[in-house]
């Protein structure tokens, strides 16, 4: 059996800089289903919020925050976000992040959606990829032990908290037990629910349907963020940095269409009004070949491009086959951010004993209903820093849990039975394959920008059939060397359980707040519905339940772009 005082899960931005912090006073391990550095986080383009300029403030990234969370997010949480951010950024920029800088030398910043100032600190369109490189160097040097390619299969629980980790090494296909004293989940969010999506293959949710599983509370799951700005076919993310830097949205007429929906802040209004603007203008007819409208960069020249938005300029030209320097690129919406989580504290710890959790895979909550363009980058360093320091604390308060090798044994017994099993003889009817694509096609079209009461009860009638389809699959077990199959099946179980609660969330509120649009219930109703919905697993899935939002300063009021 594998010791660790801490033990962290995923070796994204959240986990690392979670790791970074407790390795100054305590041992600590990163388990990751990829390799750190391949990590989702490395894939953002647009920047971290942070209010340093000089007209900005921490008051102001709170209003923008909690206005953009359509009055859901948790106003003592959104206060140590910002609070925080500017400190985060220079503790960045002295590990030694590049990040882009203005002519006098400072941090440059560019305008991201549903902010009142330029708040986004970058590093050209690879902010992600950098910071999750300096992070990962400086783990390496502080002697953070790594487990990559390993993945997390169960908590294990003793007297009521979690005492370790299951786990399985992907490359000798072999389970392990690893002892902790404190685990935090930094697994990231669970994009790939969906066909249309963003997000990477890795992105499956691992870490919030075995909380859930496990016993821990999941709440908002019914908000799932749509990025107005993907790629047309493929659904490759165009960073918001390229509207941030001047970019417009066009139709057919060749119209800057956000004239009609939100007048003040056009192209820069936050995700879901913007989103929900680009499939109106298809649905009224005024989309190309009736599927997507027009990104226009063309205006902005090449030098900016080049300077600014490489990466974006080098996707369209792979992906898309046309140079945004002089052709607009074509887009549409598609899944990108999962709001909802794992229910945390301000510290990350989890209704749970011994688990705490940062990053996408928690939900604070600081976006509510709707996040602000770079504030989950901020969140995921901010978070990461505060659950480090939170189970650095706790190891030193709390006596270490018991594992016995009964609840070792007993864990271990149906994993082993698996890698004996044979495949069947025969070909099969149905296959994880075919579930999966069943599924992820179902969220896209019913449980997606626009929902309906109808739709959303038929969606749930059909997972529910599809878990059964999926319970009757024989597991690929087989003790080989990176077998991908096996965990292909293992991650769309926690899809599948992941899309029922989102799917229930979203049939029971009845209103439209942020990302959550009702076509039958268009209007926010916070008479009825301003709070948190959330999800615990009972005997005939899940159950749920209401819990209040944390209204420090800001009373809800209309909101307007
Ligand atoms: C294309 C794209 C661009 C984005 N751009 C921006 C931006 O500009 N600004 C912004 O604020 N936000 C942006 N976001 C959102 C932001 O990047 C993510 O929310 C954030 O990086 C998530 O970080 P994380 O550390 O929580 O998780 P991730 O970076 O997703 O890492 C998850 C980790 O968990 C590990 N893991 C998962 N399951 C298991 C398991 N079962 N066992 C072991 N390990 C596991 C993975 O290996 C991985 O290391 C973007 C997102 C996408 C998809």
């Amino acid at each position: 059996m594998i010791m660790h005082e801490v033990l962290i899960v995923g070796g994204g931005l959240a986990g690392l800089m979670a790791a970074l912090t407790v390795s100054a006073s305590a041992d600590v391990a990163v388990l990751s289903k990829v390799y750190p550095t391949r990590s989702h986080s490395g894939a953002a383009q647009g920047g971290f919020n942070a209010a340093l300029g000089e007209d900005d403030s921490i008051e102001a990234h709170i209003f923008d925050t909690v206005k953009g969370s359509d009055y859901l997010g948790d106003q003592d949480a959104i206060e140590v976000l910002c609070a925080d951010g500017p400190e985060v950024i220079l503790e960045l920029e002295r590990m030694g992040v590049t990040w882009t800088r203005r002519a006098d030398g400072g941090i440059a910043q560019r305008s991201l959606g549903g902010a009142g100032f330029p708040r986004g600190c970058f590093a050209a369109d690879f902010s992600g990829h950098v910071v999750l490189h300096t992070l990962y160097e400086q783990s390496l040097k502080r002697g953070v032990k790594v487990y990559p390619e390993w993945h997390l299969l169960e908590l294990l629980v003793e007297d009521g908290g979690v005492a370790g980790a299951l786990v399985y090494d992907l490359a000798r296909a072999r389970f392990e037990v690893i002892r902790a004293r404190q685990i935090i989940l930094a697994t990231g969010g669970y994009g790939r629910a969906f066909s249309k999506t963003t997000n990477g293959h890795a992105n499956t949710g691992d870490g919030m349907a075995i909380a859930y599983r496990t016993g821990a509370v999941l709440s908002d799951m019914e908000f799932v963020q749509f990025h107005p700005t993907t790629l047309y076919g493929t659904n490759i993310l165009v960073s918001e940095a390229a509207r941030g830097e001047g970019g417009y949205l066009r139709n057919t007429e060749g119209e800057r269409f956000m004239a009609r929906y939100a007048p003040e802040k056009m192209e820069l209004a936050p995700r879901d009004v913007v989103a929900r603007a680009i499939f109106k203008e298809i649905k009224e007819g005024r989309g190309f070949d009736g599927h997507y409208v027009h990104l226009d960069l063309t205006h902005l020249g090449q030098a900016l491009v080049a300077e600014r938005l490489p990466q974006v300029r080098d996707l369209a030209i792979r992906y898309a086959g046309v140079d945004p320097v002089s052709v607009p690129m074509p887009i549409e919406p598609a899944q990108h951010y999962s709001m909802g989580g794992v229910r945390t504290d301000v510290w990350g710890m989890t209704t749970l004993p011994g688990l705490l959790a940062a990053g996408e895979v928690a939900n604070v909550s600081v976006h509510g209903a709707n996040r602000l363009g770079g504030n989950s980058l901020l969140e995921t360093v901010v978070f990461g820093r505060r659950v480090g320091k939170k189970a650095a604390e706790l190891i030193q308060q709390e006596p270490s849990p018991n594992l016995s090798r009964e609840t070792v044994r007993r864990a271990l017994e149906p994993w082993n039975a698996l890698l004996l099993s044979r495949l069947p003889d025969s070909p099969q009817a149905d296959s994880t394959f075919a579930v999966r694509r069943e599924m992820t096609t179902l969220m896209t079209n019913q449980v997606g920008v626009f929902r309906t009461g109808s739709e959303l009860e038929d969606a749930v009638a059909r997972l529910g059939q599809l878990k059964a389809r999926y319970q009757k699959l024989s597991p690929p077990g087989q003790a080989k060397p990176f077998n991908y199959a096996l965990m292909d099946y293992l991650e769309v179980g926690y899809l599948l359980d992941l899309s029922e609660i989102i799917a229930r969330g979203a049939l029971a509120r009845t209103e439209s707040r942020g990302a959550h649009y009702r076509l039958d219930y268009p209007l926010r109703d916070d008479r009825n519905w301003l709070h948190h919905t959330f999800a615990r697993r009972g005997g005939e899935g899940p159950e749920l339940s209401e819990g209040s939002v944390a209204i420090t300063r800001y009373q809800p009021q209309e909101r307007g772009y």
